[in-house]
């Protein structure tokens, strides 16, 4: 007999993986979907899979560059000029959350989050063509300064401290490692033990097709609101109609902030939107993911093409793209890659889900007991996912969560 029933509003990374936990817990599963499988930020993020990832976005020396990079059009962090007053509490909240002591316990907190992904993927995709999208191929950095690959020396005690191996190497040696970098740059450092996707949206579709097979129902609409006696959810509202629901699962990615309000709690979360380009038939074959450390950037070779994506834009989750930042990354390119061809190139803007202190809520709802939050993966969402459903799973059973999730409570923000 089943364990009960579960709503999932989204069909991202978060929400695929959810089910598919869910299901393993012996749950029946519908998710509720706006739009297509996999097609918000899922779709064109650059599939770096960092169990490594432990260095916040915002520390004290990423904040003290931030100010120079606001003042360039093409810099790597960009806030529309009329956006810039309601994206202010949000920016006062990540500096306040960015200080040595408190980035120290967010790198322990995604060190927990982030470490057991491949071990997550691996369980969801056994058996399935999945499989074959995810690589432990590690991750080079690269930088036109000296040092500049490894980060700050903050940075490089996150690392320590959560015994994340980096490997720096001799200017000569970044070429060994990725040949069709151009000569250009003067420090790199490889992370052995991260890897990649080689189709981010593939992977999430051939997961939400596994649930289907495992009997998920996926219904399209957007969910506006909920349907509660006051304690519980009893039914989520789908393009104007009332589903009855036993439990729900929030999974809407960088759309969640106005659910969860609609279930009495409001949170900090914003869209954080990134760009990518992605270059068929490049002329130039990377042979692992590069990040770019100078213009913070990560150039993905991926089983359509070449993609380049990055920089973070706040200009509000309804605004329209600048694509002028998609076409900075042609520029990049270029630069990055001597002899790449440019004939076929699509881009893409996504919104990242980002809280100010960069991790994500994941937890049971404040004011609903059969309400559970699981967004605001930021930069790392392709990352946690998986995790994050089996956590969501542990939770909505009523099992120990195999990590602590105080680091992630939703009530954080009181
Ligand atoms: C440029 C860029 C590069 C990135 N690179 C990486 C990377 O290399 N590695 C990494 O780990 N992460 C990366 N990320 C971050 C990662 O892509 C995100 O954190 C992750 O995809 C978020 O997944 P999600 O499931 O929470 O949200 P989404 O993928 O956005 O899914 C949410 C889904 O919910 C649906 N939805 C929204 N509202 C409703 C509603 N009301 N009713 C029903 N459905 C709804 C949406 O249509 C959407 O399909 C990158 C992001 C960007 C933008």
């Amino acid at each position: 007999m089943a364990a009960g029933h579960v709503t999932v509003v989204g069909a991202g990374i978060v929400g695929v993986s959810s089910a598919l936990w869910l299901q393993k817990a012996g749950f029946d599963v519908t998710i509720v979907e706006a739009g297509e499988v996999g097609e918000g930020a899922s779709f064109g993020n650059a599939g770096n899979i960092s169990p490594g990832a432990v260095v916040p976005y915002l520390i004290p020396g990423v904040l003290r560059e931030a100010p120079g990079w606001l003042l360039k059009s093409d810099g790597p962090l960009a806030v529309r000029p009329g956006y810039f007053l309601k994206v202010l509490p949000w920016l006062r909240a990540a500096v306040k959350a960015s200080t040595k002591e408190e980035a120290f316990k967010t790198s322990s907190a995604m060190r927990a989050l982030h470490g057991g992904t491949f071990e997550a993927y691996e369980t969801l995709t056994r058996g399935t063509d999945a499989a074959t999208l995810i690589e432990r191929c590690g991750q080079l950095y690269v930088s036109g300064k000296p040092h500049g690959a490894l980060g700050s020396p903050l940075a490089q005690a996150m690392r320590e401290v959560a015994g994340v191996r980096a490997i720096v190497l001799e200017e000569g040696d970044i070429y060994d490692a990725e040949p069709a970098l151009a000569r250009v740059f003067k420090s790199g450092v490889i992370l052995p033990d991260n890897g990649r996707l080689k189709n981010p949206h593939q992977m999430v579709c051939t997961l939400a097709g596994e649930a289907q097979r495992n009997g998920a129902i996926i219904v399209r609409g957007k969910v506006t609101g909920f349907a509660t006696n006051g304690t519980h959810v009893q039914g989520v509202i789908v393009n104007g109609e009332v589903q009855p629901a036993d439990r729900v699962v929030i999974a809407a990615g960088a759309a969640s902030g106005p659910l969860a309000a609609e279930l009495g709690t409001k949170l900090p979360l914003e869209a954080e939107r990134g760009y990518h380009i992605t270059i068929e038939n490049p002329g130039v074959a990377p042979r692992i993911p590069v990040t770019n450390s100078d213009a913070k950037f990560v150039a993905s070779p991926m089983n359509m093409g070449l993609r380049l994506a990055g920089t973070a834009e706040f200009a509000g989750i309804e605004s329209q793209p600048n694509w002028r930042r998609a076409k900075l990354l042609e520029e990049q390119a270029r630069r990055m890659f001597p002899g790449v061809k440019l004939e076929k190139v699509t881009r893409w803007a996504g919104n990242r889900p980002s809280l100010p202190d960069g991790l994500p809520v994941l937890g049971v709802a404040p004011h609903y007991a059969n309400a559970f939050f699981a967004f605001g993966n930021s930069h790392f969402g392709m990352t946690a996912g998986p995790v994050m459903g089996k956590l969501i799973a542990e939770l909505v059973s009523g099992a120990k969560p195999s990590i602590d999730l105080e680091p992630f409570s939703p009530r954080r923000f009181r």
